[in-house]
């Protein structure tokens, strides 16, 4: 046994090769309308799968069943509509409340799904409450979803996550089905859960050998990630100078390039060090080796970038400075939505404007300075959630920023782990709290202590006594507040509430 758990403990347990039928199954559950359909495609990879609005169609839908992927993660995965329709009240459904209960109990795991905009709703409570009566030893994770555009600073979210605690079923997880914001933390939520089975059952059928040798190997990328320290992904519209810039790079202390073990052949991962520090770029093969004719167009490569978001621990987005001056603006709408999106998924960001020796000479030398100035102006305009983000000036061509790209990389991947003590914080958020204006001295809410729960990203719970809660410009004012004290700026903070007595 205790080789198996140094196994798992070591990442050599692959899912990959778990047979599907001894697989841990996961059920979603949660009331009509909050997307557990929209997460199940999202699981199974299924886009085409349809997505309908209404909640009548509930009615017609049976179980539906798939093997999901997450990261380095297999699991089979059940879309229960039968919970929902049981719960609300109709006698009627009695047979689809027993015919849930007999899927629950199948499952190792179920992702209760609530919706993050609405905050809790009185159906919540009643299948929570249906939860712990019918099926009280299943494992529960409260996932929030419809996230994607209440994430860092928003007081609905936090709203939502404060009620969410009175489902008793622990901290909810911020997702979003449909954008596959925070599939990363669902990812780190459900692991454990899922090894502590799958430890179980090695164990009782013999040991981890006999598992990898059922089925053939199903190579996986993903799971050589988390033996690489820094992770950076960089990313763009095609022509930007991505490949220039990273041949730059490579030209650093030590290079390796080669073809990864298990990958296609034309796949090339590259890893290199800088400054002692093992740098590795994720996923750069797809438009490594492309020639000029096989550049897709901006779409494709939007999409494939943002698929490497979710690798990445820093993403450095490189725009094209002679786009920049001719169409007067420093990102397209392609570009907008990659920021946005590493963001979104807690990734640190750096910008990175490349070409700029086109920019110099007397003709262009105005556009030189007016996009000095411009783009970190119009960077935080479009990306209004994170303050500071890094904007870096280089020129590919000419091997010029390597340092200074590869400096504010390590910069911010650093903020991004960066750990503060609980002591340090609640002295900070003394002082803080003193600086801050209350509009209604009375209402002021009480928070007891402040303390970081997690790291990359920095991941923060105010314990708040009392009735009152934090409000949006007061959860503002703490993130704001943090990123200036503590110099984070580039990157995503996320602050919740809780309720102590
Ligand atoms: P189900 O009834 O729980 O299976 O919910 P569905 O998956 O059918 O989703 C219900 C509605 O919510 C659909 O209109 C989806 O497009 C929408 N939806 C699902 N996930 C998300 C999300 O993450 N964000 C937003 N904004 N809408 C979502
Ligand atoms: P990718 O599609 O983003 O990988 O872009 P490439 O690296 O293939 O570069 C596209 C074109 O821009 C090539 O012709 C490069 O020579 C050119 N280019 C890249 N970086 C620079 C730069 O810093 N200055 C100039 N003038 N041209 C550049």
């Amino acid at each position: 046994v205790a080789n198996i758990v140094q196994a798992v403990h070591k990442n050599s347990l692959d899912f990959t090769k778990i047979p599907i039928n001894m697989l841990p199954t996961v059920v979603l559950v949660g009331r009509p309308n909050v997307g557990k359909s929209a997460l199940f495609n999202r699981f199974i990879r299924r886009r085409e799968a349809l997505v309908y609005n209404t909640p009548d169609d509930h009615v017609t839908r049976d179980i539906r069943e798939g093997v999901a992927k997450l990261g380095d993660l297999r699991f089979v995965v059940l879309d229960s509509s039968g919970l929902e329709t049981a719960v609300s009240s109709g006698s009627i459904l009695e047979r689809t409340a027993k015919m849930t209960e007999k899927v629950l109990l199948k499952c190792q795991l179920a992702i209760f799904l609530i919706d993050a905009r609405a905050g809790l709703h009185p159906f919540d409570l009643e299948v929570g409450k249906w939860l712990r009566r019918h099926v009280p030893d299943i494992n529960i994770l409260v996932a929030m979803n419809k996230s994607e555009s209440l994430i860092d600073c928003s007081g609905t979210l936090l709203a939502a996550g404060f009620e969410a605690e009175r489902l008793g079923f622990g901290d909810p997880v911020p997702i979003s089905a449909e954008t596959g914001l925070g599939m990363h933390d669902l990812y780190l939520a459900i692991k454990p859960v899922l090894e502590k089975y799958m430890l179980e059952v090695i164990n009782d059928n013999g040991g981890l050998d006999r598992f990898h040798q059922v089925t053939g190997s199903n190579e996986d990328e993903d799971t050589q990630d988390s033996k690489v320290q820094l992770q950076l992904a960089i990313v763009g519209r095609p022509n930007v100078g991505k490949s220039t810039l990273l041949n730059t790079l490579l030209q650093s202390d030590r290079v390796l390039v080669g073809p990864e073990a298990g990958l296609t052949r034309d796949s090339v991962r590259a890893q290199f060090e800088f400054e002692g520090r093992t740098i590795y770029l994720v996923d750069t093969a797809g438009w490594l080796h492309r020639t000029k004719e096989e550049k897709g167009p901006s779409s494709l490569s939007v999409m494939q970038s943002t698929k490497n978001l979710m690798r990445a621990h820093v993403v450095a987005l490189v725009l094209d400075a002679e786009e920049i001056a001719r169409e007067r603006r420093s990102m397209k709408h392609a570009e907008v939505v990659i920021a946005r999106r590493a963001v979104e998924e807690g990734r640190g960001l750096v910008i990175i404007v490349n070409k700029m020796d086109l920019m110099r000479g007397r003709k262009n030398s105005a556009s030189y300075e007016k996009i000095l100035e411009a783009v970190p102006e119009e960077v935080q305009t479009v990306i209004p959630q994170v303050t500071g983000i890094p904007v870096i000036f280089i020129s590919a061509l000419e091997g010029r920023g390597r340092l200074a790209v590869m400096r504010q990389v390590v910069e911010t991947y650093e903020k991004w782990c960066l750990r503060l003590s609980t002591a340090r914080l609640n002295r900070w958020l003394r002082k803080v709290m003193s600086r801050h204006s209350w509009k209604d001295q009375s209402a002021q809410p009480k928070v007891k202590y402040f303390t970081q729960v997690k790291a990359r990203p920095p991941t923060f719970v105010a314990f708040v006594s009392g009735k009152t809660r934090l409000s949006d410009t007061d959860i503002r004012f703490l993130t704001k507040s943090l990123k200036e004290d503590f110099d984070l700026g580039g990157i995503p903070i996320r602050i919740m509430q809780r309720a102590v007595l």
